[in-house]
């Protein structure tokens, strides 16, 4: 998928073209079990309005709202998930080189075993 395709995976999912298991929704944000888990539990979290976010160094300061509720969204689903406890990693990949693969900004949520650091 190009870095500037304008209708994303992400999109279709949230347009309900593709199904997810859903484990947190609201107006701005969606968030769902990751098809390929890296750990026990991993959820990633979408805005439902990217908003030219295809990656998080595209972000602006008009952005700063719409992130800030998906650090929030991560952390409640972190709550949600039984994560916040034991500890947990959120994880952005911003490009190509990090291993980002849906130009869509989100948010992985990944948990329930132990995590080593630094990450590969
Ligand atoms: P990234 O590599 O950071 O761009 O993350 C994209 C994530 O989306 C990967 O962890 C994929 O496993 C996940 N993914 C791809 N397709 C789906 C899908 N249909 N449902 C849920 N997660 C998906």
């Amino acid at each position: 998928m190009a870095a500037t395709a304008e209708v994303t995976l992400f999109d279709k999912i949230v347009a309900g073209d593709i199904p997810c298991t859903k484990v947190y929704e609201d107006d701005e944000a969606l968030a769902f079990r990751d098809i390929a888990p890296a750990a026990p539990t991993h959820v990633v979290v979408v805005p439902k309005n990217r908003a030219g976010l295809t990656h998080l160094h595209k972000m602006s300061k008009e952005h700063r709202a719409l992130v800030g509720h998906l650090m929030f969204v991560a952390s409640e689903v972190a709550r949600q998930e039984g994560l916040a406890d034991d500890g947990y990693r959120i994880v952005i990949n911003d490009g190509a080189a990090a291993g980002q693969t849906v130009f869509h900004l989100h948010i992985h949520v990944i948990g329930g075993r132990s995590l080593t650091w630094p990450p590969g």
